[in-house]
């Protein structure tokens, strides 16, 4: 297993119910570390531009309302394995076939307001978090 860094997005339903350290407890218990975080309220352009690869879904409208709805939180989560480990630790898209312990299954409120982003390949990893990070801000 590859020692890997991905971003992690806490979306503004969880922060809107204060769950950002129930969240981060999750991914620590996985053995996954934040090196990076922010909290920051995203602007129509930015969620636009990080979801663009969904820019045709039906989904894409509402998903940017919902993204600049409130505070989020965004970070790198660090470990080996990480990249999956998280995905796992997050739960499918859709709570109601996420896996019993899943983030998603405890927490989200639907497809949409699912509570946290994972990204899901190397490649899309190191983009999106050059999307949010300088290398300054990455500190394992
Ligand atoms: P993820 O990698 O599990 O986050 O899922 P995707 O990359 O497929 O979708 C990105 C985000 O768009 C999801 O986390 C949801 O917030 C939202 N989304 C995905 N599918 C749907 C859908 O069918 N309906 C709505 N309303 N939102 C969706």
């Amino acid at each position: 297993m590859a020692f890997e860094q991905t971003l992690s997005i806490i979306k503004p339903d969880a922060t809107r119910r204060n769950l950002t350290g129930q969240i981060v407890a999750r991914f620590e218990a996985a053995g996954l570390r934040v090196v990076a975080q922010k909290r920051m309220r995203l602007s129509t352009e930015t969620a636009e531009a990080f979801y663009n690869v969904h820019k045709a879904r039906p989904f894409f409208r509402g998903l940017v309302e919902f993204m600049t709805s409130g505070p989020v939180v965004v970070q790198v989560l660090e470990g080996e394995g990480a990249i999956a480990k998280n995905r796992e630790v997050m739960g499918a898209t859709d709570p109601a076939k996420a896996a019993a312990g899943t983030i998603r299954k405890d927490f989200a409120e639907s497809i949409e307001a699912n509570s946290v982003h994972g990204s899901d390949a190397p490649e899309t990893a190191r983009e999106e978090i050059r999307f949010f990070f300088s290398e300054l801000e990455i500190v394992g």
